[in-house]
């Protein structure tokens, strides 16, 4: 079921948002080489503390026996890491690297969700343009996040962006209803076909979550049961905001 958020419960909404956005911020300032993604962690962890929320990946079951719930407030995912890589002190930041940071707010009942693509250091032309081409998808996609639209238009525009780019879109995950839990419905695919699924209502809140890969489509997970790496090991970025569709143009939460 897609819920409709309240006036009250939008309020709610724009605070978790705004502390989610707050961590990413100090996250930004750390990055650098030779800091582990166990550090940038802790960053995050206390920010979020500090601002009276609590880091909602910390604890998220795995819902896999014999896999442990995710122990990081953050998802740490280097190079060729997609998503949901695990903070560790031996995950340390080299020049040329680039990482996503996924994170999630949680405050007064309500979730914020948000993720970025850093580069560390100097890194290649070709690099950079997969960390600018997947932050631009979210917001060829949210072009569309209108009322009266379809959840496919927005779905159609990542995943059309992404592929005109030469990149592939990663198919086994997708965007989400966002609110008191941290996945909602309705799912958000980067790809699909214009004038499909859903309308889309003033009061939805929605995560709109590009991810990329620079190669040949295909993932696999690692044997830690969270870690999801490209099939052909080429880089691979993400950027996500939590959105709240309106009577106008849609409102990023996760940005302020
Ligand atoms: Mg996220």
């Amino acid at each position: 079921m897609v819920t409709i958020k309240s006036k009250r419960e939008i309020e709610l909404m724009r605070e978790a948002g705004r502390v989610a956005y707050l961590a990413q911020k100090e996250i930004e300032k750390a990055i650098k080489p030779g800091i582990s993604t166990f550090e940038l962690d802790k960053i995050a962890e206390t920010v979020i503390r500090a601002c009276g929320g609590i880091p909602a990946e910390k604890g998220y079951p795995s819902g896999i026996k014999g896999v442990p719930d995710f122990p990081g407030s953050i998802c740490s995912s280097i190079n060729d890491e997609v998503i949901h890589g695990i903070p560790s002190k031996k995950a340390i930041l080299k020049d040329g690297d680039i990482i996503s940071i996924d994170l999630v707010a949680y405050k007064n009942g309500y979730n914020g969700d948000c993720a970025r693509t850093y580069i560390v250091g100097n890194v290649s032309k070709e690099t950079k343009r997969l960390v600018e081409v997947t932050k631009q998808a979210f917001f060829e996609g949210i072009k569309f996040a209108k009322k009266g639209n379809r959840l496919g238009d927005i779905s159609h525009a990542i995943g059309s962006f992404i592929e005109e780019n030469g990149y592939s879109v990663v198919r086994e995950f997708q965007g989400h209803g966002i609110g008191t839990k941290m996945h909602e419905d309705p799912g958000i695919p980067n790809y699909g076909k214009p004038g499909r699924g859903i309308r889309l209502e003033p009061g939805m809140t929605l995560a709109i979550e590009p991810m990329v890969i620079m190669g040949k489509p295909g993932i696999l997970e690692l044997d830690d049961g969270w870690t999801i790496i490209t099939q052909d090991g080429s880089l691979s970025a993400h950027y996500e905001n939590t959105i709240l569709i309106t009577e106008k143009e849609p409102e990023i939460l996760t940005i302020i």
